[in-house]
């Protein structure tokens, strides 16, 4: 099998179900900062070969502070992978987008606290352009890929992240939907300024569950009742988002060498004096920086 040029990251849902759905061969990866949060399964699917990782790990067992981001883009970079699609369960902060809808975000507000979120944490100071989080190209494959499902695709949204792992009060959700957020999660960051650091397009479709806490629930809906309901929608919409990422595969996988900004991200983004950068530290991040030290 080729290398995997395309990285699916699966968020709650889809990372079992998919895993499931896939045979393929399980690689461990170890890199310099950890183990990612699981082998990461090497597959041919719809038409490519892909590298699946699932965000969460085997058993859902890493909650989102605790996921190893900079191992997990670190993984899939040195397996090949140049494309990232990622997945995340979201709350929708607005009336019109409906559980079991898909959202393809555009903008994020990064309200995380307590995870590493660059590579370049000693000996290079790096500062990427983060102004279009998401890569332009990869979201207008997603896009034109969500004309042609059953499911109702939102091409843009404002997601917001947060450290979590309790949910919001209602005062924050209320907050973020002044902020102008559409969608509230807790995992798109730092992943999303990972990959952008790493020279990855990366691309995150967004999959609510339900309209987290700004409004009010339904009368006579009892907490069982609204809990089954969010785990038949999480159910429905990564179906959905399924059905989405195998109806992008084709033109994803069409237009992979074309050239994009995201995979020069660091040509104009390193601020230290080249002369006083130790070798030892361009070595440590040889593969992430090392084509800008040839
Ligand atoms: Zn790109």
């Amino acid at each position: 099998m080729a290398d995997a040029r395309i990285g699916i990251i699966g968020g709650s849902g889809l990372g079992q179900v998919l895993a499931e759905q896939v045979g393929g061969k399980q690689v461990r990866v170890e890199t310099p900062f950890g183990n990612p949060s699981g082998p990461i399964l090497l597959t041919r699917w719809a038409g490519s070969d892909i590298a699946f990782l699932s965000r969460h790990g085997p058993g859902h067992l890493l909650n989102p502070s605790n996921v190893p981001y900079r191992a997990n883009i670190y993984a899939l970079k040195s397996l090949g992978v140049t494309h990232i699609v990622a997945s995340g369960a979201t709350g929708s902060l607005r009336e019109d987008i409906e559980p079991r809808h898909l959202v393809i975000c555009d903008q994020v507000i990064d309200r995380t606290f307590r995870r590493e979120s660059t590579f370049f944490d000693r000996g290079i100071v790096t500062h990427v352009e983060f102004a279009e989080p998401f890569c332009p190209r990869l979201r207008a494959v997603l896009r034109s890929a969500g004309e042609k499902i059953g499911a109702r695709v939102h091409s843009a949204g404002t997601y917001v992240c947060m450290e979590g792992p309790q949910f919001s009060t209602v005062a924050e959700s209320r907050m973020y939907q002044q902020w102008g957020g559409d969608l509230i999660g807790m995992t798109a960051m730092p992943e999303a300024k990972l990959a952008r650091e790493a020279e990855m397009c990366y691309a995150l479709v967004a999959l609510p569950t339900d309209y987290d806490c700004w409004r009010p629930h339904e009368a006579g809906k009892d907490r069982e009742t609204l809990l089954r309901e969010i785990i038949g929608n999480l159910n429905a919409v990564t179906t959905n988002a399924i059905e989405l990422l195998r109806a992008a595969m084709p033109a994803l996988a069409g237009q992979i060498d074309a050239p994009c900004a995201c995979r020069e991200a660091l040509a104009m983004a390193i601020w230290s004096d080249r002369s006083h950068i130790a070798r030892a530290d361009v070595d440590r991040l040889s593969l992430i920086v090392g084509r800008h030290f040839k």
